[in-house]
């Protein structure tokens, strides 16, 4: 029997996180839990403790870490503020990080556990938007092991195990989010609450909005480049509404690989835990008969101008990606506090990405310089709006 991986879920409360732990729940003898954490959800995070009794539970907040800490019972040893990830990724006992915190958030932690050369399974794509030639470039001079979890980019990583040899390009599926079918002229008036329903998948608030501008889809671009070293000319966006292909190879001799699968996210993460084996996630079987019609078509570039920001982003290089997705974090935050419209966060990522030159971002100190002074400068955006 497989000695239990050691496990660390990082953003354990999220979405990510509670689909992950529903796949370690069905294979409890595989797991042990090393660590969990949180930003500020001490209330969940509790009764995970009590479940999972984790080495080590981190929550960035502090006033929340004194919270926790007063609710438990137990030997877990609580920790506060955002470098205590990076504290405990240096364990040697550690396997395995579940990079699941959203945004820039998880950056550092992600590059660390690849630099102790831990099996990084990678949800948090703003770590590798932010950072992605400092990652990759950490990721091959270690012996970390990198593993994508957005369902796409493990559909390229199942069909690639066909090989490389003649790879041509890659088509990343997109859903076309809850707005697929809405004129332009309705989108002005776009509530959170709407743009955070999304047809297919149950997420978290800032992806769910980004699956709705198209964003998702256009770091996803940027994401495939880093994961998979394709150039942006060889990566296309084909909207799919039913989200059943996860994303598309294709070869120089005319042949195609695709995955499938129901669209949820326990079977890419059920793929990361256990690659190369394959274990039960606890997602149905597709049955390709309960499905009429499989549509295809082309995504409307003037109606989701994010998916063009970021394929202009991606092609400038350097601290232009950085700058789109601080813009994004910041323009998205203000419109779920309401304060800017659904319109205006392609306008503050354009502006953002207008004011400032791209320039090389190639050690930790520039990137997260470049991070800090985007945000800053998009938040004056939207206060201007
Ligand atoms: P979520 O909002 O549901 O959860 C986010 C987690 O991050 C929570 O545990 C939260 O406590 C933690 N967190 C938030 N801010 C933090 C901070 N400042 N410092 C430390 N921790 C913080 O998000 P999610 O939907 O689970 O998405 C997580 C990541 O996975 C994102 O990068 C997202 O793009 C990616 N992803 C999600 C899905 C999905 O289906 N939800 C699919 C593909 C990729
Ligand atoms: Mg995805």
């Amino acid at each position: 029997m497989n000695k239990p991986q050691q496990l660390a879920i990082f953003g354990a409360t999220g979405s990510i996180g509670t689909s992950t732990l529903a796949v370690v729940d069905l294979h409890p003898n595989r797991f042990s839990i090393f660590a969990l954490s949180a930003n500020t959800n001490w209330q969940k995070m509790q009764i995970l403790c009590e479940k999972y009794q984790p080495k080590f539970a981190i929550m960035v907040d502090e006033l929340s870490a004194k919270k926790l800490k007063l609710s438990l019972n137990n030997s877990t040893i609580v920790l506060s503020g955002a470098d205590a990830l990076n504290e405990v990724v240096a364990y040697d006992d550690l396997d395995t990080v579940m990079a699941a915190i959203v945004g820039s958030a998880g950056m550092q932690s992600t590059l660390n556990a690849i630099k102790f050369n831990k099996r990084v399974l990678l949800a948090n794509k703003e770590a590798l938007i932010l950072s992605g030639d400092l990652l990759m470039s950490a990721f091959n001079n270690s012996q970390a092991q990198l593993l994508p979890v957005d369902s796409e980019h493990s559909a390229i990583h199942q069909c690639l195990g066909a090989g490389r040899s003649g790879l041509k390009k890659i088509q990343l599926t997109a859903s076309g989010g809850p707005f697929l079918h809405t004129p332009l002229s309705q989108l002005k008036t776009i509530t959170p609450k709407q743009a955070c329903k999304h047809p297919n998948w149950d997420m978290g608030a800032k992806i769910s909005v980004d699956s709705a501008t198209m964003m998702n889809k256009g770091l996803e671009i940027i994401e495939a480049f880093y994961l998979f070293g394709v150039s942006a000319d060889n990566i296309e966006v084909v909207i799919h509404p039913e989200s059943v292909i996860h994303s598309v190879v294709s070869y120089k001799d005319g042949s195609s690989l695709a995955q499938l699968g129901l669209p949820d996210m326990r079977c890419a993460i059920s793929y990361a835990l256990f690659h190369p084996d394959r274990q039960d996630s606890g997602v149905a079987d597709l049955s390709l008969a309960d499905y009429q019609n499989l549509s295809f078509y082309q995504p409307d570039l003037d109606k989701f101008p994010c998916l063009k920001l970021s394929i202009d982003a991606l092609k400038q290089g350097g601290s232009a990606m950085g700058a789109l997705n601080a813009a994004n974090e910041v323009a998205v935050s203000a419109f779920l506090k309401e304060q800017t419209t659904f319109l205006d966060i392609a306008k503050v990522i354009e502006k953002t990405l207008e004011a400032q030159p791209s320039y090389p971002v190639d050690t930790l100190d520039s990137i997260l310089e470049n991070d800090k002074t985007s945000r800053l400068l998009a938040s004056q955006i939207v206060n201007k709006l």
